[in-house]
């Protein structure tokens, strides 16, 4: 594979115009949306409005005029395509990690009788964290964290389990777990089943109602480029909308927050999720990255992703110097999502030494570099380039430098 070859295909892909709607700094191949998604430009230009117009000039009465108390739900529509999701399913809200107790402590109120709550090892230790502290909080007769080796999920789905909790691609190796088959096999069992799409919504087609998913939450500051510390998002099918009750009964998931009732009684309907007020000004910042989104067909930008993994790969392994890097995703592109994970005793040196040298992965520890691929803003031509750099930081050994060593406060 050639440089030509790359650059031409930049001139015939349809989504080359993407990268215009985001600010990216000079000289820099970012290969860490995946973590931090780039600043569309529409989300520089809205927070200056809700900042300094809205907030600055039409204070309190903005929630009226400007739609604040609207955002959850607004922000939630524009993400709902992105992952197979009908109407009044979805909420803009707090963290994942919050969302999960929120669905969790839910969902195993549903499951009389039974108290297993399976996951993965190798998780996001968020996930298996949440389950932990409901564990704590509600006692094991209650709530059991059963944590399997990947290949033994499907074995673990007994009638004892009230709910299967995975991550649908999983953060550190890309894998892309089958969603229709698990939902299937552990739904026969009489199993909800919980997905958390913070490596997938809006890097590749997810179709939670085909799937019959129960529940799901995802992350808006990775593929949906809503800023550091964006808020997440959160599903629930409606079949449940009647049954569920989430314990974080706060006041905006009253079913008349302005009424200022003492009894708590939940809002119809997917709001019943709200806990607290929103964040407006970084749901704001989120809702306008998603316009970004709106002529996207999640199908053809999940082909460029394969695409920009398939060019990289290849290139890496046209070069000798490259073969200490080894490959931990899976080399079948159906079953691997938008990131390239290899690992090297390094691995912490390399991704500072790369970082210098103007292409930013990340580090994952103990011995992971992770690239990911986000298709609305990358080119085919910098699959080269970073390849280049990359063969110089291994081939001249720069990542042993001493600069490279130091360990900051986040990896
Ligand atoms: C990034 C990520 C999270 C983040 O959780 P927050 O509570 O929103 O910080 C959760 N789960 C997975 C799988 C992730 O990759």
């Amino acid at each position: 594979m050639q440089l030509s070859d790359l650059t031409q295909r930049d001139e015939q892909d349809p989504l080359a115009s993407k990268r215009m709607q985001f600010e990216l700094p000079q000289d820099t191949i970012y290969l860490d949306g995946n973590s931090l998604g780039a600043l569309p430009k529409a989300s520089a230009k809205r927070v200056q409005e809700v900042v300094s117009q809205q907030w600055g000039n039409d204070l309190i009465s903005s929630w009226n005029k400007h739609q604040w108390i609207e955002l959850p739900l607004e922000t939630a529509e524009k993400i709902a395509p992105l992952i197979g999701a009908a109407k009044d399913q979805v909420i803009v809200c707090d963290s994942i990690s919050v969302n999960l107790f929120k669905l969790l402590t839910a969902a195993l109120a549903m499951q009389t009788g039974r108290n297993i709550v399976v996951s993965e090892q190798g998780n996001f230790p968020t996930d298996l964290y949440m389950v932990q502290g409901i564990e704590a909080l509600l006692g094991e007769q209650r709530c059991t964290l059963n944590s399997v080796a990947t290949a033994d999920i499907e074995s673990a789905l007994t009638e004892e389990v009230a709910v299967l909790m995975l991550t649908h691609v999983n953060f550190k190796t890309g894998r892309i777990h089958d969603m229709q088959r698990l939902t299937r096999l552990a739904q026969d069992k009489g199993i909800l089943v919980l997905w958390d799409l913070a490596h997938s919504a809006g890097a590749l087609p997810v179709e939670l109602d085909k799937c019959n998913a129960d529940f799901a939450v995802g992350c808006g500051y990775k593929y949906l480029n809503g800023g550091p510390g964006a808020p997440a998002f959160l599903y629930a099918a409606s079949r449940h909308h009647d049954a569920i009750r989430q314990p974080l009964s706060g006041w905006m998931g009253h079913t008349s927050p302005f009424a200022f009732d003492e009894a708590y009684q939940p809002a119809p309907g997917i709001k019943q999720f709200l806990t607290g007020t929103p964040s407006v000004i970084a749901m704001a910042v989120l809702d306008a990255a998603l316009e970004v989104f709106t002529d996207i067909d999640m199908y053809q930008l999940r082909e460029k992703s394969v695409a920009l993994t398939d060019s990289f790969l290849t290139l890496k392994e046209q070069q000798a110097a490259l073969d200490e890097l080894q490959l931990i995703s899976p080399v079948d592109t159906s079953v691997r999502g938008s990131q390239l994970s290899f690992t090297h005793q390094n691995a912490y040196a390399i991704c500072q030494a790369l970082i210098d040298h103007g292409v930013v992965p990340d580090f994952r520890a103990p011995d992971i570099i992770r690239f990911g691929f986000t298709p609305l803003y990358l080119r085919y031509q910098d699959m080269h380039t970073a390849i280049e750099i990359l063969v110089k930081v291994m081939s001249e050994k720069l990542y042993l430098q001493q600069q490279y060593q130091v360990k900051a406060a986040v990896t």
